[in-house]
């Protein structure tokens, strides 16, 4: 059977990420969305073991002593991993896993998993970037400020990755990216 494989996305909050790999994940069966842990409180009606495994911050800690992770960072004030065991159990069974993860982790990646691909989805512009988190309406207009100039800063690591993809409408964004991975994976992405 065919390993799995690591397929990494990072790029500004509100870019629409976990949207192009909600839509990749739907399109094609063989790929999975990673589950991260966090020790933010959930947002809307997300749910323990769904979108993160929420965890408390004492918890968190307990587990980067016990090395159970592949990579984590602190983002906005908050802890962010990917649990090593997760993630060699789906990959051995050649699931594809899909990572939304911030840059800072995508680095820890890149030199622990070489094979992973790297893709930076990037939003058409700030001002879009701007409107995009002003409509979602779950962050204060501070956190709004506070993860635009981390935007910011997150672009400047564009270059590190194996692809640039702008998010402008969905459904390109996502055959885009389907075109990276036919290439890159020999076409091994069945549909
Ligand atoms: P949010 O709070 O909006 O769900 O996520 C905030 C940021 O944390 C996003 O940029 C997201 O990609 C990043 N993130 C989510 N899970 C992980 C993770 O497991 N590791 C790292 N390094 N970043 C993560």
């Amino acid at each position: 059977m065919q390993q799995g494989k690591l397929i990494v996305f990072s790029g500004p909050s509100g870019c629409g990420k976990s949207t192009v790999v909600a839509e990749l994940c739907r399109k094609n069966a063989q790929m999975m969305p990673s589950i991260s842990a966090t020790t933010r409180a959930p947002r809307g009606n997300e749910q323990h073991g769904k979108e993160y495994f929420f965890l408390k911050r004492k918890e968190f800690e307990a587990e980067i002593a016990d090395d159970a992770f592949l990579e984590y960072a602190e983002v906005f004030g908050n802890y962010y991993g990917t649990k090593w065991r997760w993630l060699a159990e789906e990959w051995e069974k050649g699931t594809w896993i899909l990572l939304d993860i911030d840059v800072q982790g995508a680095m820890q990646i890149r030199e622990k998993a070489g094979d992973a691909l790297l893709i930076f989805i990037a939003p058409p512009s700030m001002e879009i970037l701007r409107q995009r988190l002003e409509n979602r309406q779950t962050e204060s207009a501070e956190k709004i400020q506070m993860r635009l100039a981390e935007a910011q800063r997150e672009l400047e690591f564009s270059e590190k990755y194996d692809a640039v993809v702008i998010n402008d409408k969905l459904e390109e964004t996502v055959l885009q990216i389907e075109n990276i991975l036919k290439q890159r994976f020999n076409n091994q992405l069945t549909e």
